[in-house]
């Protein structure tokens, strides 16, 4: 099943368009987002049998596919191939850090560069379905209500002052941008090896599977359980594969004018555009 977030109400993803939630089941799923991610089993069972009017795609009325989550987490370092390029060891355990709420962005539309140090990086996002207690590598895919591709996006300059903030340099608007919708685990034939990528201007600049991550997906919920409790709406962006902008010489960054897409196998595929902050 997949499931969008369309002007701000929750809607099932058909071939040719959207099935508004609400609509469809007399109001007994939706139209918020967040409660139906919070009952994503119980839907799961219905969804075979909904049917509805089909409104056609139309990507300016898609926002992010967790439209108002209580935190939004971010993992460092997670990929070897990535970790290789930029001459560091793994750390030993997940490195992780808050990109803040007003960062959260939708599947398209612009992105602002404050500056010429703004680099990508295609993840795996997930959103959680329920409250993380007992959370074990055996069970931790139970607790994650689906499976969006995002763009980390990061202010170099920003992430590196100040004895390194990375929260700080990757909370610009947009930053935190997910998308097109997120797709249920039963969609993926292993969700611990999905392909992602991203391209500027249609040349592909990231091109990875899971399978390369450090820590995978359950061994990052236990880690990350043993300190914060998560709830359902919850993002977690899961760390960036190799290509990005920093690890060239000189560092390939983001230019306005140009186009990023990003996408994960079995989700979808999300398009900025990007554009000069006023003034620049
Ligand atoms: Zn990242």
């Amino acid at each position: 099943m997949r499931l969008a977030n369309v002007s701000g109400r929750a809607a099932i993803v058909v071939d040719d368009g959207t099935i508004d939630l609400a609509t469809a089941t007399d109001g007994a799923f939706g139209p918020d987002l967040t409660e139906v991610i919070a009952r994503i089993d119980d839907l799961r069972e219905l969804a075979p049998s909904i049917e509805g009017p089909v409104e056609p795609h139309d990507p300016s009325r898609l926002g992010p596919p967790s439209p108002n989550p209580g935190q939004i987490i971010a993992i460092g370092m997670n990929y070897r191939a990535h970790a290789e390029e930029m001459g560091l060891e793994l750390p030993s355990i997940p490195a992780a850090f808050a990109k803040f709420r007003s960062a959260l962005g939708g599947p398209f539309g612009s992105i602002v560069l404050p500056s010429d140090d703004v680099d990508y990086e295609v993840e795996m996002v997930l959103i959680i379905g329920r409250r993380t207690e007992g959370v074990t590598v055996e069970n931790a895919w139970s607790f994650v209500a689906g499976i969006t591709a995002g763009q980390d996006l990061s202010e170099r300059t920003v992430q590196m002052a100040a004895g390194r903030q990375f929260s700080l340099g990757k909370s610009y608007p947009g930053f935190a941008s997910i998308g097109p919708w997120m797709s249920t685990i039963d969609e993926f034939a292993d969700p611990d090896d999905v392909g992602l990528g991203c391209a500027v201007d249609g040349v592909t600049i990231q091109d990875a599977r899971s399978s390369d991550m450090a820590f995978p997906v359950p061994e990052l919920l236990v880690a990350l359980t043993k300190v914060i409790t998560l709830e359902p709406g919850d993002v977690l962006f899961t760390g960036s594969p190799a290509g990005v902008g920093m690890s060239f010489h000189p560092p390939r960054y983001l230019k306005p004018g140009q186009e990023l897409d990003t996408w994960i196998e079995s989700v979808g595929t999300m398009r900025h555009h990007l554009v000069a902050a006023p003034g620049r």
